[in-house]
């Protein structure tokens, strides 16, 4: 995200906030970051490697008597299909299944790390396979009436990324534009989410890295027509297409260029979920001028608009039926971490987008309810800090979600709950330029 500037102070009120001590004295929120300062080292050390998580999940499919099967569906490099990246190292994107693609009963599709410096909802989504996984009475209720299917880390290569023999997490996946690979007319412009020069925001927010490993933003790769591939399209249509600014840009769906978002849209086509969460992070907001709790978590049930394919000129909307279940998915959401007034429940709605792009966007336009969590702060911004409180912003609202898809009371839920979540509002600048 961009830094912005704040909002300028008419001479009256900042004169009165200068005489007034106790306006200086109060805190930016509450709790008040945590932030990481520009020198300070930050710590990963308790996240999970890939190869960690391989293991993790191995071990719980083994001691799930049954419960969970655990597949690899495709790798960061290469599909099962077929399709091929320039990347020689593959790391496995894997799929833990509770349940079958079965039409009788709900089904709910949970993608994390999509954004490869966004480790918690990773950390959460293995608490929450470690608890269906574990069984009981209540687990064994919902996974009678509910399919759950999760996708632990999808861009393993950006969690992965090593920079200065260091580990540093990026958002981008590791993968070059080489458009003669598919066909295209050498010199045919990336699509617009090509990050060129492996460059991100640098840890702490101090200035940018240089990491130099192309890749994609994977969640602007995807497209409501779930079955675009390039490699079938009409090749001087699509380098039209990619060569003009007015068109490569992010009003329209990816191009399907990366293994990962063709891997997780396969599962998404097999499995016909009616939710389907993806959980990120974002940056700091308090909840209103009057109210400055730091908000822990965002929430969105809606992130792109009615679409038109510019190639095939097919409609996508979200039906009305869809819209509401993804209503009362978030709005129960947001509900089931209320606690007094503990900054937990200091939940806002996420800013308004239209991103048909995104794998959120993409779904919704093909009959998906959707949620969109975004977890307060990034790695670079937080590290490991306030990590179990944050976790429990995502665990505790999915389990609630799947107790109201299986016994149906999600149903009851007033979807003008959602409608009434606080909007994204006062925002705090970046921890290097606060006050
Ligand atoms: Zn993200």
């Amino acid at each position: 995200m961009k830094k912005i500037s704040k909002v300028v102070i008419p001479t009256a009120m900042a004169l009165s906030m200068v005489l007034s001590s106790t306006a200086l004295a109060n805190p930016q929120s509450n709790p008040n970051g945590p932030y990481i300062e520009n020198e300070q080292n930050i710590s990963l050390s308790s996240y999970l490697s890939n190869e960690d998580l391989a293991k993790t999940l191995t071990k719980l499919e083994a001691s799930s008597k049954g419960k969970m099967k655990l597949e690899v569906v495709g790798y960061s490099n290469h599909t099962l299909d077929g399709y091929k990246t320039d990347v020689d190292k593959g790391d496995p994107l894997y799929l833990v299944k509770f349940g079958d693609a079965d039409p009788n009963k709900k089904r709910v599709l949970i993608t994390t790390q999509i954004h490869g410096n966004e480790q918690l909802g990773t950390e959460a989504a293995i608490d929450i396979i470690q608890k269906l996984s574990s069984g009981g009475k209540e687990v064994d209720e919902i996974l009678d009436k509910v399919s759950i299917w999760i996708m632990p880390r999808i861009n393993p290569e950006g969690s992965d990324n090593q920079y200065e023999g260091k580990w540093y997490p990026t958002r981008y996946t590791h993968q070059a534009w080489l458009p003669e690979n598919i066909d295209l007319p050498a010199g045919t412009l990336a699509p617009w989410y090509y990050n060129a020069d492996g460059s991100e925001r640098a840890q702490n927010n101090n200035g940018r890295i240089v990491y130099g490993i192309p890749g994609y933003d994977q969640n602007r790769d995807y497209n409501p027509n779930l079955d675009f591939r390039v490699e079938n399209e009409d090749k001087e249509e699509i380098a039209k297409f990619l060569n003009s600014r007015t068109t490569n840009n992010s009003n329209y769906g990816g191009f399907y260029v990366t293994a990962e978002a063709r891997t997780v849209t396969g599962v998404f086509k097999e499995f016909k979920p009616d939710v389907f969460v993806d959980v990120h992070h974002r940056g700091f907001n308090t909840v209103s001028d009057e109210d400055n709790r730091s908000v822990p978590v965002q929430f969105a049930a809606v992130v792109a608009d009615p679409y038109t394919d510019p190639f095939t000129g097919d409609k996508y909307e979200v039906d009305e039926d869809v819209l509401k279940l993804g209503k009362q998915v978030n709005a129960l959401s947001a509900q089931a971490l209320q606690r007094g007034n503990s900054h937990f429940g200091a939940i806002q709605k996420y800013p308004d987008v239209n991103l048909p792009g995104t794998a959120l966007g993409a779904f919704a336009l093909n009959d998906s309810a959707i949620m969109l969590i975004e977890i307060k702060g990034q790695s670079q911004t937080l590290g490991q800090k306030q990590a179990g409180m944050l976790k429990e912003t995502v665990k505790v609202p999915l389990y609630e979600v799947f107790k109201g898809l299986a016994d149906g009371s999600i149903h009851d839920v007033d979807p003008a709950l959602y409608d009434a979540i606080p909007e994204s509002t006062n925002r705090i600048s970046d921890p290097t330029t606060r006050d």
